[in-house]
């Protein structure tokens, strides 16, 4: 019989919440909290749980959260609010000697930047206080690091190459939507894109590497190479890979859009004067797109993210490649939300029960890749998201 304090009542929140009261007999006492409350009030009315409370909090505020932990003395705080409060969480949490799990790494709020070394900066300070910190626990990062974990585990000897490959095949009927955060997504997206090859990290210009990927049972979709914030964990935590890349679909439309809003200054985060005020013009940009909670209502067809391996076992060279698909009307049927809030708030809520349950366990600050994939991968398909693995039998990269 567990507590816990799930902090953000976005589309990931409403996943995460709907999940942990589906595992009442884990998940006893849920709180959700968040920044607006009646953001967290309209999620708990749609969830039958006896003991599902709600809270306001700044999350941005250590003390504010460290007052609402020792008011509800959880056992984890699931952080599902943006990457900005990740440090201000993990500071409430060392206080109070609670145990942590994320879903995005640290971003300062005036730099579009991403990196692990401001959270495992904590490794040391969580080791002492007994407590554990899992990082990246959604679908990518997340799953992505799990399913590596288990190729190396079970199908190779040494891991070579990796290619994470991310399709979004689905169709919402509006004309420019993201999935998640849009201001979060956006300076991801227009970052430059980086990947890892022989000890080095390369840099190309936003969207300029592509290629068609086929991805099962959707087909071949133009995919663009991005950095990723878990290629960081991965080559530090499995260091005979040689080359790590991460691609995306873009449509066409997807990326005119993208570059019109860029070119008109709307997709940067340096304030502007306007009207009196000092706005950033990403943050406008969020206020008038559509919400993403908002999109699963009429969104169709699926999401495809695995992972491509090559590397050997037993010293003969081999390919592998394992991956989820998600439907989002099956997603927004069982929990309101679209399959990227889905697939990302379903592996938050495993890899907390993984760590309540004691099944995950460890002091300090860690990557899901350095954790057993076995409880994880054994579960992940009864909660949501089954699992497909091809062995010898893909042909989709075969250069380096
Ligand atoms: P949303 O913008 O929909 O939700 C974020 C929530 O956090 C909102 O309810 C917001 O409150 C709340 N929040 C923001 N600031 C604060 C604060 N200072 N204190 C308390 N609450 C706050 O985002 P998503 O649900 O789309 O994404 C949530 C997280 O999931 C993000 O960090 C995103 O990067 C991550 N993610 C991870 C993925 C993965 O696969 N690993 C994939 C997709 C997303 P308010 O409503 O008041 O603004």
């Amino acid at each position: 019989m567990t507590k816990v304090l799930i902090i953000g009542a976005g589309g990931v929140g409403n996943v995460v919440t709907q999940k942990c009261a589906q595992v009442r007999e884990v998940f006893s006492q849920i709180c959700l909290a968040s920044r607006t409350k009646d953001k967290c009030d309209a999620i708990a009315s749609s969830i039958a749980h006896p003991s599902l409370t709600t809270a306001q909090v700044d999350a941005d505020q250590v003390k504010e959260m460290v007052a609402l932990i020792n008011d509800f003395q959880p056992d984890i705080v699931i952080n599902v609010a943006l990457p900005y409060q990740d440090l201000p969480i993990m500071d409430a949490c060392l206080e109070t000697g609670v145990n942590y799990l994320d879903t995005a790494n640290y971003e300062p709020p005036d730099q579009a930047k991403f990196e692990y070394k401001w959270q495992w900066d904590y490794h040391e300070r969580y080791k002492q206080a007994g407590i554990m910190a899992v990082l990246g626990c959604g679908f990518d990062p997340g799953v992505t690091g799990v399913f590596t974990a288990h190729a190396l585990k079970h199908h190779f000897d040494e891991i070579h190459y990796l290619d994470i490959v991310d399709c979004n095949a689905g169709d919402h009927g509006h004309p420019f939507a993201t999935n998640f955060n849009p201001e979060i997504n956006i300076r991801e997206i227009t970052q430059k894109g980086k990947y890892y090859e022989n000890s080095n990290w390369v840099e190309v210009d936003p969207f300029s590497v592509h290629r068609p990927i086929n991805y099962p049972e959707i087909g071949e979709r133009e995919s663009y190479l991005l950095y990723h914030e878990e290629l960081e964990s991965l080559v530090k935590h499995i260091p005979t890979i040689k080359q790590a890349r991460f691609w995306m679909t873009f449509s066409e439309s997807y990326l005119t859009h993208l570059r019109v809003l860029q070119n008109v200054g709307l997709t940067s985060i340096e304030p502007i004067e306007y009207e009196g005020h000092q706005i950033v013009p990403l943050q406008f940009l969020k206020a008038v797109l559509p919400i993403p909670s908002s999109l699963g209502e009429n969104y169709e067809g699926k999401t495809s993210i695995g992972c491509h391996i090559r590397g050997v076992k037993d010293g003969k060279p081999k390919t592998y490649y394992i991956y989820n698909n998600c439907n989002h009307a099956e997603a927004y049927q069982e929990v309101g939300g679209q399959a990227v809030a889905y697939t990302t708030g379903v592996p938050a809520m495993l890899g907390a029960l993984l760590v309540v349950t004691g099944k995950w366990k460890g002091e300090g600050v860690f990557n899901v890749e350095q954790l057993d994939p076995d409880p994880f991968l054994e579960k992940l398909g009864t909660y949501g998201l089954p699992w497909h693995e091809l062995i010898n039998n893909s042909q989709e990269f075969t250069d380096s």
